[in-house]
């Protein structure tokens, strides 16, 4: 075993979209620091990521109606919309820099513009998709949906999923063009070739084992070479820990106290996945339903138009299920192992309060293929077995903690930065929005962690994110100027390679 001290500015664990935006954004920032990445798995962007391991939305709030909750009296709230939207805003932004800057060169490598659906059926939903239609409609950020329930519109808008409807129940839907699907598993792997370019270390089959404080305040992280099976130790002023599922472990071994009483919960996924030409090429959206009762928010249905390869194809899901795994590349003892004399209270009262919802996961895993198709069927009712296969997702892990709201144990569902209090360490949790956030959450981490350089940075986060720090929904001229030129350069608004597509 090697004992060497191998010392550097930033170490970030994982390399998926969030250790490549934070490495990219940090190198605009502060060209000199050196950054090391440490990698389990042989590549870049292998896990959640992965564009066959989430749906791809460019999470937006167009078409999601999990963001837009009913109130006691019947209107709706949007502000979790809102904030989503705007969020969603920067990284629109910042991918723009990206390509303006020629750190990436073709858009359509990773982002492709796709019209965002909210279909429901029955009467109470489509009640409750005019109220959050009135609700958006006069909202500068959601400018441009439009509602049916018109059968004939709706053919136009979906014809896959009006092919073969013959229920008589009321159906409608909202449709917002500035959608888009995007690939973060290509552009991971673009800004790490990006990052090799600029002189940053990344290391693949590296595996993070432990990250203990030195003497002097910095960070020593000891990483196996899976190679070789040696271990080295690499020391750092500051270590993002970007492991997706495998971050609480890690935030764990931490000892931090911000990093006690957490725990986390998993949920799997699965995708039905569509490549019959002719099938594909009768939907174009995404097309999102809404949750039955008692499934979680992550198991919303949707229809995705998705390129992925230079091919279109459609997946649909996620069927949320059960799976004591951290990662889809992770160990079935996964779970039991975050179990700490720290959180295992909370963990208990989470597993008492969660009882439907693990209920609900375990039997989604044990639904047959045939039942599967039938929940598709609701959506693409003449879908035929043999045109979709299975697909094994990413997997989510959910943050469990003890909150003033909910209590002890209260599942959360967004995504959560954790860090030390002298900012020399930071973890990233959870898993929605996601990566469609990415931007917004990286920046949330310099600014908790790197305060005393915020103000020498604020120009060249202003010119990378132009809306970072202003409110878009008070600033509907500037969210104008934003979309559009934003649009422009990422090849949103001529659809070509829909072309190449074909
Ligand atoms: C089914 C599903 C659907 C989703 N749909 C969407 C969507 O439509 N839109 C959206 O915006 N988001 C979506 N998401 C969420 C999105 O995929 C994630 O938020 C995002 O990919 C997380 O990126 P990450 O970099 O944190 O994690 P990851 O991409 O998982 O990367 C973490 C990396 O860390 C590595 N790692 C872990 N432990 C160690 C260790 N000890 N040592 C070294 N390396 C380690 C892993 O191997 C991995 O490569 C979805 C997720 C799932 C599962």
């Amino acid at each position: 075993m090697s004992s060497l001290q191998k010392k550097t500015d930033v170490i970030l664990i994982g390399a998926g979209v969030m250790s490549a935006t934070l490495g990219s954004i940090l190198k605009e920032l502060a060209p000199d620091w050196n950054i090391k990445v440490f990698e389990k798995l042989g590549g870049a962007g292998e896990e959640s990521s992965n564009e066959w391991n989430n749906a791809g939305t460019g999470h937006a709030a167009l078409c999601e109606l999990n963001y837009t909750s009913e109130k006691p009296d019947g209107s709706i709230d949007i502000s979790k919309a809102v904030k989503v939207n705007e969020q969603f805003q920067l990284s629109r932004q910042y991918w723009s820099y990206l390509v303006k800057s020629k750190l990436i060169k073709n858009p359509q490598d990773f982002i492709m513009p796709i019209p965002h659906i909210s279909f429901v059926q029955g009467k109470q939903n489509v009640s409750f998709l005019k109220r959050r239609m009135e609700a958006l409609s006069n909202n500068p950020l959601f400018h441009g949906m439009e509602y049916t329930d018109n059968a004939e519109k709706l053919k136009e808008w979906i014809p896959l999923i009006m092919e073969g409807r013959t229920s008589s129940e009321p159906i409608a839907a909202t449709k917002i063009d500035s959608g888009t699907d995007v690939n973060f598993g290509a552009l991971t792997r673009m800004l790490f070739e990006y990052l090799k370019t600029q002189k940053v270390e990344v290391h693949y089959k590296h595996s993070v084992k432990n990250i203990k404080r030195t003497s002097d305040g910095s960070w020593n992280v000891k990483v196996q070479n899976l190679n070789t099976g040696k271990s080295e130790n690499h020391t750092a002023k500051f270590v993002f820990i970007g492991g997706g599922g495998g971050s609480l472990s890690l935030l764990q071994k931490t000892g931090i106290p911000e990093s006690k009483n957490i725990g986390g919960f998993p949920v799997s996924g699965l995708f039905l996945a569509c490549n019959n030409p002719e099938v594909v090429e009768q939907h174009h959206a995404k097309v999102y339903g809404k949750a039955k009762v008692g499934a979680p928010p992550m198991s919303v249905p949707h229809l995705d138009t998705r390129y992925i390869d230079n091919k279109k194809s459609l997946l649909f899901g996620p069927f949320a299920g059960f799976s004591p795994k951290f990662l889809k590349t992770g160990s079935n003892l996964d779970l039991l192992a975050s179990v700490k004399p720290n959180n295992v209270l909370t963990m208990l009262a989470a597993g008492a309060k969660e009882m439907a919802l693990t209920k609900y996961l375990i039997q989604q895993v044990m639904l047959s293929e045939e039942k599967r198709m039938e929940e598709l069927r609701e959506f693409v009712p003449a879908a035929k077995s043999e045109d979709w296969k299975i697909i094994l997702a990413g997997q989510r892990v959910q943050v469990i903690k003890d909150t003033e709201a909910g209590g002890k144990g209260t599942l959360q569902f967004g995504t959560e930065v954790v860090s030390a209090s002298d900012g020399s360490i930071a973890a990233l949790l959870g898993a929605s929005p996601g990566a469609s956030t990415a931007v917004h959450v990286m920046l949330e981490v310099l600014e908790k962690c790197f305060p005393q350089h915020m103000f020498k940075w604020q120009a060249k986060i202003k010119e990378m994110v132009p809306s970072y720090g202003v409110s878009l929904v008070e600033n509907p001229e500037l969210f104008q100027e934003l979309h559009h030129s934003t649009a422009k350069t990422l090849g949103l608004y001529t659809a070509k390679k829909e072309v190449a597509y074909h």
